[in-house]
Formats: C-alpha cells, sequence, structure tokens
C-alpha cells in the first residue's frame, strides 16, 4: 500500500499547473479558493458548497467569484503596465470587454464597476449587447468598441450615444458600412467614432484560425480598407477615423501567432496616419489564451506564453513599428475575453450513482457447463500469479486470451440453446472478475501490452452526472473544449477507479469524456469509490467564458443556479448576489407550453381517474402536488 497525500492529488489533477493562483488541495483533501490569489484569504470549496445548500441552493451549482474576476482585470492591467515601463512605451493600455463572452448582468456591472480605475470599457458585437453597454458604462474616457455587423439604427445610436457622454468607437466591418456611417452622419450632423476592421493575410492556427487570411468572415481587405479611407476623406470624416482593430481568433496558442499580426497591424496603422487619418488607438482584439490543462504548450488546450509574455509582444511590437516611421504609438486596447472571465466561476455538481462492472463474483453451481468451469479455472489461475513473478505478465495475457475464448464460447453456447440464461450472467461476471483480478497484478511500471492496458479502461465506470453537458459545458461537445474536472473533496484518499461522467439528457453524446492528461487528452478520469449515502462532489473549472450563452435547453434542462461570492472584510465570505436557475415552468415556457393549462389537463384526466375509480383522491392530490412543486423547482435532480 502507499500513502496517498493530497499533494499526490494535486499533481495527478494537475491543480498546480492550471490552478495557480486560485486553486489548490488544502489539509482536509477539500479544493481551497484563493480568490484573490497570494494577496488574500482562502475558502474551503466542500464548506462553501454546503453553506449555500444550507441557503436552499441545490446542486448543481454555478459559483461566481467576483474577487476572481477582479484579480484577472488587475493582472492584465499590470502586465501592461509593467510592459510599457519596460520598454519606454509613450502611450497607455486601455481594455475592454468583449460582452459575447458573458453577459449575464451581474458579471457585466461588476467588470464596469472594479475597471472604473483604468477606465475600462466594453465592447459590443450585437444591437442587444450595444444597449447593455451604452446603459452600463458611464465613465467619459471608457470605450465602447462597437464591432459585428451594423445597420443604420444602429449606427444612429452610436452617433446619439455621443452626446450622452458615452464614446462608442463604430468600427467598419463590411465595406458597405462606410456609406451606411456617411449616410447617418450627414443625417444626423455628427459623426461617430471611426474605427476599422483589418483581414490581416497573418497565417493563423488553432481553433479559431480561420479568423484571419483572405477568406475571413469580417474585414476589409485592403483594397477595400485604401477605399474606405478615401470615401471618409470625401465625406469629411477622415478626421474621425480614430482606432485601427483587428482580431486573430479565440485562444491564440501559439506566440508567433500574435506577432506576426501585430507586425502587419503596426504597418497599416503607420500607413493611415500617413493617409492622414488622426487615429490613436491600436486594437489587437481577442485571443489572449487561457492554459485549461496547465502543459505551457502550443496544444489547443493551451498557450506557449504568459500573460506578460503577451503584453511585452504587443507593447514591443507596436513601439517597433511606429519609432521609425516618427509616429506618435497608440493608445493600446484589447478585447481579451476569455482570460478575464474564464477563471471566476466553477461549476460544483454531485454524482447520482455510478455503473461499474460487476464486483461480486457468484459461488459455483452444482453442475456447470464446460465453458464456465473453464473461465472459474483461469480465474484461479491469474489469482495465483504474484505481481512480481517471473514472467507474471506474458502468464496474466494468456489467461486473458484464455478467458475471451471461454467468453465468447459461452456466447456461441447461449446462443444456440446450450446456456441458460443465470449460466451466461455467470461466465459474464466470470469473465469480468479475470479482467479486475489481472489489473490488480499488472506491475505500475515496465512493458505491459497494449491489450492488458485497455483493460483498466474497459473496467471503468461510468458516473451519473447531476447536470446537463448542453447547458452548462456546451464546449465540450461542440468544439471538443477541455476544462479541468476533479472531485473537490476526498483528496487525501486514493482514487481507485477510473470513469467518465454521463449526463442527465436521453443523449449519447451527453458526457464529459476528455479529462486534462499529461500531455494529451485522456477519456478516464481517476475517480473514488461512491460511499453510501454519502455526496460525490465533482467541479468543472476554467468555465466562465462563453459557457452560460452557449448552453441549450436540450431535453429541456435550464439554467442552473448561480450565486456571487466575495471574500467578506472580517474573514469568510459573503453571498452578493443569488441567481436561480430556470424552473421547470420557465423551460416549459420558452418552447410555448403553458404551465397552467398542461396542469389543467391532468387535473382533468385524474378527475376522470377518480370517477372511473382508477385513482384514490389522495392519490391524485399526491399526483397534482408533485407536478405543481417540479414546475415551481429547478430542472435538476433534487438531492
Ligand atoms: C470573440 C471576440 C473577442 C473575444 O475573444 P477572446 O478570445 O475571448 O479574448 C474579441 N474581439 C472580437 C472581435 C471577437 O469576435
Amino acid at each position: 500500500m502507499t500513502s496517498w497525500t493530497t499533494a499526490d492529488s494535486a499533481a495527478l489533477y494537475g491543480l498546480d499547473r492550471w490552478g495557480e493562483p486560485y486553486f489548490s488541495v488544502n489539509g482536509r483533501g477539500h479544493i481551497s479558493v484563493q480568490p484573490q490569489g497570494e494577496r488574500g484569504g482562502s475558502l474551503d470549496l466542500l464548506e462553501l458548497v454546503q453553506g449555500l445548500q444550507g441557503r436552499n441552493l441545490g446542486l448543481p451549482l454555478l459559483i461566481r467569484f467576483d474577487d476572481i474576476l477582479e484579480d484577472r482585470l488587475e493582472r492584465l492591467h499590470a502586465a501592461f503596465e509593467r510592459a510599457i515601463a519596460q520598454y519606454g512605451y509613450g502611450g497607455r493600455y486601455q481594455g475592454v470587454f468583449p460582452v459575447k463572452c458573458n453577459q449575464q448582468r451581474h458579471v457585466v456591472e461588476e467588470l464596469v464597476a472594479c475597471g472604473r480605475r483604468w477606465h475600462f470599457g466594453l465592447e459590443a458585437g450585437s444591437k442587444a449587447e450595444l444597449l447593455i453597454a451604452l446603459s452600463l458604462i458611464d465613465d467619459p474616457e471608457a470605450l465602447l468598441i462597437c464591432n459585428g455587423y451594423k445597420d443604420q439604427r444602429y449606427i444612429e445610436t452610436a452617433i446619439l450615444a455621443r452626446r450622452l457622454g458615452r464614446q462608442p468607437v463604430v468600427v467598419i466591418e463590411q465595406a458597405d458600412e462606410v456609406q451606411r456611417i456617411i449616410d447617418a452622419s450627414r443625417a444626423l450632423g455628427a459623426a461617430p467614432f471611426i474605427g476599422i476592421r483589418a483581414k490581416l493575410s497573418s497565417r493563423s492556427s488553432g481553433r479559431w484560425g480561420s479568423s484571419v487570411g483572405d477568406k475571413a468572415k469580417f474585414g476589409l481587405s485592403i483594397p477595400d480598407l485604401l477605399a474606405t479611407v478615401e470615401a471618409l476623406r470625401d465625406a469629411d470624416l477622415l478626421q474621425d477615423l480614430r482606432l485601427l482593430h483587428f482580431h486573430v481568433g479565440s485562444q491564440i496558442n501559439d506566440i508567433a501567432v500574435l506577432k506576426d499580426a501585430l507586425q502587419e497591424a503596426g504597418q497599416i496603422y503607420v500607413e493611415l496616419t500617413k493617409l492622414g487619418a488622426p487615429m490613436g488607438y491600436l486594437d489587437v482584439g481577442g485571443g489572449l489564451g487561457v492554459d485549461y490543462d496547465g502543459s505551457r504548450t502550443a496544444s489547443a488546450a493551451s498557450t506557449n506564453y504568459s500573460l506578460q509574455n503577451y503584453a511585452n509582444d504587443v507593447v514591443a511590437t507596436v513601439r517597433e513599428c511606429c519609432e521609425p516611421h516618427g509616429v506618435p504609438v497608440p493608445t493600446l486596447v484589447s478585447e481579451s475575453g476569455r482570460a478575464i472571465a474564464s477563471h471566476f466561476s466553477v461549476l460544483v455538481f454531485n454524482v447520482l450513482g455510478s455503473a461499474q462492472v460487476p464486483a461480486a463474483l457468484p459461488a459455483a453451481g452444482e453442475s456447470e457447463p464446460l465453458t464456465v468451469r473453464n473461465l472459474r479455472e483461469t480465474l484461479a489461475g491469474i489469482t495465483a500469479t504474484g505481481s512480481d513473478d517471473d514472467g507474471a505478465v506474458s502468464r496474466l495475457q494468456e489467461a486473458w486470451n484464455d478467458a475471451i475464448k471461454f467468453k465468447d464460447d459461452a456466447l456461441a453456447a447461449f446462443r444456440l440453446g446450450y446456456l441458460s440464461l443465470p449460466e451466461r450472467a455467470m461466465a459474464e461476471q466470470l469473465t469480468w472478475a479475470c479482467a479486475s483480478a489481472i489489473v490488480e497484478r499488472l506491475p505500475r511500471s515496465g512493458a505491459v501490452p497494449d491489450d492488458l492496458k485497455s483493460l483498466r479502461a474497459a473496467l471503468a465506470g461510468t458516473y451519473y452526472a447531476n447536470l446537463s453537458v448542453f447547458r452548462s459545458a456546451p464546449d465540450t461537445w461542440a468544439i471538443e473544449q477541455l476544462f479541468p474536472l476533479l472531485p473537490i473533496h476526498r483528496l487525501e484518499e486514493e482514487p481507485t477507479r477510473l470513469g467518465h461522467f454521463a449526463d442527465l439528457t436521453c443523449d449519447s453524446d451527453g458526457k464529459l469524456a476528455r479529462f486534462i492528461g499529461d500531455g494529451q487528452a485522456k477519456p478516464l478520469l481517476e475517480l473514488h469509490a461512491p460511499q453510501e449515502g454519502q455526496p460525490y462532489l465533482i467541479g468543472m473549472f476554467l468555465g466562465g467564458a462563453y459557457q452560460e450563452v452557449m448552453g441549450n435547453l436540450h431535453n429541456l434542462f435550464g439554467s442552473t443556479n448561480a450565486v456571487h461570492i466575495r471574500l467578506a472584510p472580517g474573514g469568510g465570505y459573503q453571498v452578493d448576489h443569488v441567481v436561480r436557475g430556470n424552473t421547470n415552468a420557465q423551460v416549459l415556457e420558452a418552447m410555448e407550453h403553458q404551465p397552467e393549462l398542461l396542469l389543467e389537463r391532468l387535473r382533468v384526466a385524474s378527475e376522470a381517474a377518480i370517477q372511473r375509480g382508477d385513482l384514490k383522491i389522495n392519490d391524485a392530490q399526491r399526483l397534482m402536488d408533485h407536478l405543481e412543486t417540479s414546475l415551481r423547482q429547478t430542472t435538476y435532480l433534487q438531492g
């Protein structure tokens, strides 16, 4: 027996790699959250969940740590401030949050409030997002970047909002938007601040690589960009052209991609000033990545650079482009979404049960058929093998070949009617017992044939998770996104099983079966054997960006309960906001059903059943009670 420690768990689940500085394991084997990084106190995640359950907030539960959100903002600004000082950059950094990353009211409000000291702004990509941004940003120095396709009303709204003391920058994404801006400016006798999104030719890589290049959906090609400048000049609007924007795509994995894009954009910026545009802002878009698997590599779930590397490259490259031409360096803008919003929310869900291969071994019957007896003997041979015996691995391999052969014989015999159902069950259980016995005896190191290695996976269990992947982790399904997943307690105990999670939906895709591993994603996660009557709680981390809005109502599972937590000044925590998850009534209404009408139909049906004598009155009442209560409750299973 090895003595397992919490440090072993931290290493196994990669906490030291992706969890820094917010998540670690404490001495009690629970996940500890340090919402302010090294600077502040810590919270025991299990205790926090229990405290919230005591407030009638059932699982699954989305916990948003607003201190982490603030800390991310601070780190981003600190990184740019350091880079600006280091490279003697004569300009500033002024970021915006792309609202599409997480539009939740409390999240955007929190970011605007925390970001005020840096005049942090917002980026909108649609009219609804513009409405959020316009109403929340009241700092005249904060930027409000208007991206996305724009019609006349969108543009006029942005122009008029300048009179409210806001600073909307209308970014031209499509060649035909120029004319709309010109028309709107004439109609209103005022112009917006104008930006241009350039379609860069720089190569990219990764999942969102197609956001750049000649065929990109957004941005102006260089000929279009030149034509736009001339059209603005003719309309007497060139003095309002202030910003150049580009976006390489989300989750830039490889810093080399960013450097190329920055050089190209830097030169375009210089050229635009030479053409007579006042400029002043260079917006490097989003793409600042998150190291989901902690590998610090250019793989899809990681980045080969740090936040500081990113800031250094932006600052240094832009300076290198401008200085030789005597062009004043611009204010640097970034639209970092994922990098700001990923870390702050943790989804905690409970395991409802697990399906394992049958463990108990039935006793030998009176007169067992030959195939069953053969399997029993094979098992006895395996159990007699010590893992240190000479040639153990090859003996185990031979035994497994036998077991497979005998199991196939048993199946054939069953098909031909020579084996009864209980005898077939016996044969299957004996085969599983052989597999378990072999796995127990395999050496931890040294060469093991693939055949035997895969037995461990074949014995893995399915853990039933009280959540919907489609609602809470849609990117795991849609784009094979990896999020760190691990138990939030029992980390002082060795996880002796392997498993994956199946969700509540009736969809075979509704599962979590890719986990962060050493270098490569793995299909199974080390987990503990569930304990009768004890909760087993799993946390999904780094999912604060994009998941909530991309999540859908598959099988009518709605939003989960969510809470906003802050460290309290005197220690402990305070619950700032509670956002109740969708009720069953709400998800029904989303599909145009009328819950009252559904109930009424069932009331009529149960009345008829009472008349027929098929249903007792108190059973009818119980049924209606269940239905009415369910309508008021969340869509998930109650603990
Ligand atoms: C999506 C998007 C962003 C945010 O990207 P992240 O990778 O989350 O930082 C920024 N700018 C534009 C134009 C976008 O479309």
